[in-house]
């Protein structure tokens, strides 16, 4: 089967009893979890929780054991997907960014491009100079990763994975590693791709972010979902022990 020919666009996500295992240990329980086009879905939870496994199973860097995963429009958890063309419909933005140290900010965001979608070059840098322009960087452009701030690299990330136009964003703990005064200006960044309709998965210890930017919120223990739903119910009015247990310790 040629799986782009049976693609159908959307940005949304539906994840259906995922099961995942390292070895004998079961790390996802029996996932079960829906992105609507346009939204922004927090996941939280403790760590070892299976945040990060929840996320990478979406975009198949890890495989899942049983269950279905299906993502823009694709099955990914089909063995026959393309792998190659689902990832091109999303976008990952790391704890640790992971630019590429020896080119530019503008080379960092046109390579992939050029390289895997086969833009042209002049292309590429106009794509890659509107993104750098959304995340507050346009003048940054021929700067190399070493001369920006933590928060700065991060929103080339940003940059780097929009340039790829894809059609949901995954955030793993975007901030985590950052110093606390360039958290707010990355947050900022997120919140404005959220405005603009941007599909979202962010995983965030981030309350205040989740709280006012999250259209749902997903709390995750022990490799399971306890509770989902409006973030000022998790959040605000938790209904289980163990999200209200987690909360005390993080807000
Ligand atoms: P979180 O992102 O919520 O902190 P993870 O998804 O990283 O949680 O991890 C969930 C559990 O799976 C943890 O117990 C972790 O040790 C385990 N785990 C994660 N990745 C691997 C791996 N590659 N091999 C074995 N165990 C793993
Ligand atoms: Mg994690």
């Amino acid at each position: 089967m040629n799986a782009t020919a049976t693609h159908v666009d959307s940005s949304g996500v539906t994840i259906t009893d995922l099961h995942k295992s390292y070895g004998k240990v079961e790390v996802l329980k029996g996932i079960d979890m829906r992105v609507e086009p346009g939204e922004v879905v927090c996941l939280i939870g403790p760590s070892g929780s299976g945040k990060s496994t929840l996320l990478r199973c979406i975009n198949v860097l890890e495989t899942a054991n049983s269950g279905t995963i299906e993502v823009a429009g694709f099955e990914a958890t089909d063995p026959d997907v393309d792998l190659d063309v689902m990832r091109r419909h999303v976008g990952m933005v790391f704890q640790q960014f992971n630019l590429f140290p020896q080119m530019s900010v503008l080379e960092n965001c046109t390579i992939a491009q050029t390289k895997v979608l086969k833009t042209p070059l002049a292309k590429a840098q106009e794509i890659a100079r509107d993104a750098l322009a959304k995340v507050g960087l346009a003048d940054f452009a021929d700067r190399y990763p070493d001369q920006l701030s933590g928060g700065q690299q991060q929103r080339v990330a940003i940059a780097r994975a929009l340039s790829m136009q894809p059609s949901l964003m995954l955030f793993d703990e975007p901030t985590s590693a950052l110093d606390p005064e360039t958290v707010g200006d990355v947050l900022g960044v997120m919140r404005q791709l959220a405005d603009e309709g941007m599909t979202m998965i962010v995983v965030t210890h981030e309350m205040a972010f989740a709280r006012e930017v999250a259209d749902k919120v997903v709390f995750m223990d022990g490799g399971v979902v306890v509770e989902q739903g409006d973030p000022a119910d998790v959040i605000g009015d938790p209904q289980h022990e163990r999200t209200q247990n987690f909360l005390s310790r993080v807000l």
